[in-house]
């Protein structure tokens, strides 16, 4: 196989359900584009018979590279790894395994490439899920766009096409806490949204666990958002202004009336309201020194255990 121009990465996760129609849509997609293109299946730590399908697939048919990872490192990780063993020298495109996102967009993302955007990332106009979740997604969204300091794109995930030279750069940052998304558009270039809409899963549970999910949410606002720290800082300086003007007021009273101002449940409420809100600062300022103590150990972004390349299988 000469070397590939683009290079299609697809992260999986217990996706043998959905994965002989993954192959079957890439194939198909394959055959019709003209530029010679491969494509790196990432597992991500399955626990089902993935692992060994895209095995079998790797050893068979020389535009299929496989990568596997030790374990169950989690999706930005498994595209992370994708993205350093891409050998496309012109652009790579990632994807998600469940055919949410549609491979046949393939065409259009590298035209635009072509024409000489750096960074195609795919908009979602309608997601066919339930409605709490598209609820969820897109309060978060709209509420990281609002904080953050760099001008996200609305309801866009990790589904795009990356020329070379924006990926030579995603892979010379060490970032331990993954954002990609963010971490794309931080880069700046030429950016272009492209709309499509976006399929329901197309078998199986989603593989994002409630927990993934929340981390991923939480990476998005600690690494591009100095929102929390300031937020900290506003709500001390109202206290300390309100709490000012209560002073001067029960001054006043006593003095002038000699009142002594009442109310023990007052009382009661402000302490513990306090108490929670210095709780809740003390977390914000954790999430960054948990950051900074992760990145400071300098360990590998993830680890690869399998490594099949145009048949020859190495390690
Ligand atoms: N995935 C992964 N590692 C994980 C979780 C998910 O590689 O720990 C893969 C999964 O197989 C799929 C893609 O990432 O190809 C997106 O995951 P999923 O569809 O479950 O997320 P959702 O679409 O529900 O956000
Ligand atoms: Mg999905």
């Amino acid at each position: 196989m000469q070397t590939p121009q683009v290079t299609l990465i697809v992260p999986l996760y217990n996706e043998e359900e959905t994965l002989p129609h993954l192959i079957e849509r890439l194939d198909a997609v394959l055959a019709s584009f003209p530029v010679e293109t491969e494509v790196v299946l990432v597992n991500d730590g399955s626990k089902d018979r993935t692992s060994e399908m895209i095995n079998v697939l790797g050893l068979s048919n020389p535009k299929y590279q496989i990568v596997e990872l030790s374990r169950n490192f989690g999706h930005p990780y498994a595209i992370t790894a994708g993205m350093q063993y891409a050998r496309g020298n012109e652009a790579i495109m990632i994807l998600d395994g469940d055919l949410q996102d549609p491979p046949e967009l393939l065409h259009d993302f590298y035209a635009l490439i072509k024409e000489g955007y750096d960074v195609v990332y795919g908009v979602r106009k309608k997601r066919k899920e339930n409605f709490l979740k598209v609820f969820a997604y897109a309060a978060f969204y709209r509420i990281l766009k609002s904080i953050s300091t760099i001008d996200m794109p609305l309801d866009s995930g990790d589904f795009s096409m990356i020329s070379r030279r924006v990926v030579d750069l995603l892979n010379q940052m060490p970032e331990e806490s993954r954002y990609v998304r963010g971490m794309r558009t931080w880069l700046g270039f030429n950016q272009y949204g492209y709309e499509y809409e976006r399929q329901g899963r197309f078998a199986g549970n989603s593989k994002y666990s409630f927990k993934a999910l929340m981390r991923l949410a939480y990476n998005g606002i600690f690494n591009f958002s100095e929102f929390p720290i300031t937020f900290i800082t506003r709500i001390g300086v109202i206290s300390l202004i309100i709490s000012l003007i209560y002073t001067g007021y029960a001054l006043f009273m006593k003095i002038e009336h000699g009142a002594v101002p009442e109310g023990f449940t007052a009382l009661l409420f402000t302490i513990t309201m306090f108490g929670g809100i210095q709780l809740i600062s003390l977390g914000i300022i954790g999430e960054y020194v948990t950051r900074i103590f992760f990145q400071s150990k300098n360990r590998p972004l993830f680890v690869v255990k399998n490594h099949i390349v145009n048949s020859k299988k190495n390690g």
